[in-house]
């Protein structure tokens, strides 16, 4: 069986990404954008080791992306792209792989199965390397340095060069120990692992993949990377009366000749909304989060209920678009309050008002509530989660 081992490069600083990580440790959707890579190199059979080449201030962002993976320790990097490979290839010598498969950290959409097309090109007699890449389908002008055009380039059998770039281990690393030693000029014109072993005389193919293997350079590109799927969940709730001067609904203190009883401040429709949103990422119920029987949950104001929740959803990359909610009672009167109840839900959740509803019915004298007994309320949150 022959090895190939994939060599990952995460150690670049992508000036253009800003944000407060380097774009390779930013999350894509809940996982850091490495960690995306990396799965898509596990998922794929062919490859029989993996290596990360990283810069050194960046262990932290490695560990908790690597974290559970069993990796081998990082390589660290130079001070190019070209000398991080190189420190890379070398570091793999004692495991000496068939193939290495270059790839930047940076482009996580990568298939398994044009991680593959690769290695089956690069295997062919006489092949040296194989690169994945697009076919050019915009009309490419070359101008002077005043924007004038002077050349329409026909565009026959041009492509543009991603990631993965396989190639027989022992020829690359040949090539980049050549390159290593050229002047800055010349080492600057080979911008990527191909044109290292082009210049060695190594025979290079292109191997048809899809504009989807996009490179995240932008904090628009992480943004526009994420497939979301939206989804809806309900909550229900009912608290009873007992005596008091006010009930709690919606984080505010509507004045009443009853209060209602139950866990925490009872503020039912807090509960009913939580338990919505709980409900659009399978996370349990309010129970579960916040068992009526643990007495730190006693008079306590819901708001942290909701805020939970919310920070859970967060915590997926999710967001909510909105809140509807019914209560159920017959007094006390919920119009004269639903503007407040609106904004203050929508404070709570951390979304415009805009994206709350709040209405409320009587069940005609029926029932419990019609009794006056007690206030039910149903919730329906609707949410943004990053796809699976
Ligand atoms: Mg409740």
């Amino acid at each position: 069986m022959t090895t190939c081992s994939a060599l990952i490069v995460a150690a670049g600083r992508g000036s253009r990404f800003g944000g407060p990580l380097p774009k390779q440790y930013a999350l894509l959707g809940n996982r850091p954008v490495l960690r995306h890579t990396l799965d898509a190199y596990r998922s794929t059979p062919e490859i029989t080791s993996l290596l990360v080449v990283i810069a050194g201030s960046d262990e932290n962002h490695y560990h908790n992306a690597v974290e559970g993976l069993g990796l081998p320790p990082p390589v660290l990097g130079g001070v190019s792209r070209q000398q991080s490979v190189l420190n890379g290839l070398e570091a793999l010598t004692g495991e000496a792989p068939d193939f290495v498969a270059i790839h930047d950290a940076a482009r996580p959409f990568v298939k398994p199965v044009d991680i593959a097309a690769c290695l089956a090109a690069v295997r062919a007699d006489g092949v040296d390397g194989a690169v994945l890449g697009v076919r050019l389908a915009d009309t490419i002008k070359r101008t002077d340095a005043d924007g004038t055009v002077n050349e329409t380039v026909p565009r026959t059998n041009l492509w543009r060069a991603q990631t993965p770039q396989v190639f027989r281990y022992s020829a690359l690393l040949t090539a980049h120990r050549e390159a290593a030693g050229l002047g800055a000029a010349e080492s600057t014109a080979l911008t990527d692992d191909a044109a290292v072993a082009e210049r060695a005389g190594l025979k290079v193919v292109m191997v048809e993949g899809s504009e989807d293997n996009r490179k995240i350079t932008t904090a628009e590109d992480l943004a526009r990377g994420i497939t979301m799927e939206s989804r809806t969940a309900l909550g229900f709730d009912v608290h009873g009366f007992g005596p008091g001067n006010a009930v709690m609904l919606g984080g505010i203190a509507i004045p009443h000749n009853h209060t209602l009883s139950g866990h925490s401040d009872a503020d039912v429709a807090l509960h009913a909304l939580t338990d919505a949103v709980l409900g659009t990422i399978g996370a349990g119920d309010i129970g579960k989060h916040f068992p009526p029987s643990d007495p730190q949950w006693r008079g306590v104001s819901s708001d942290r209920f909701l805020r939970h929740a919310v920070d859970l959803l967060a915590a997926r990359g999710g967001r909510i678009v909105h809140l509807d909610l019914t209560l159920v009672c017959e007094a006390p009167r919920i119009g004269p309050h639903r503007d407040a109840m609106v904004a203050s839900i929508a404070r709570i959740a951390g979304i415009d008002p805009s994206r709350v509803s709040v209405k409320a019915t009587t069940t005609e004298g029926l029932g419990f509530t019609g009794r006056r007994e007690g206030i039910a309320a149903q919730a329906v949150a609707t949410v943004e989660t990053p796809r699976r």
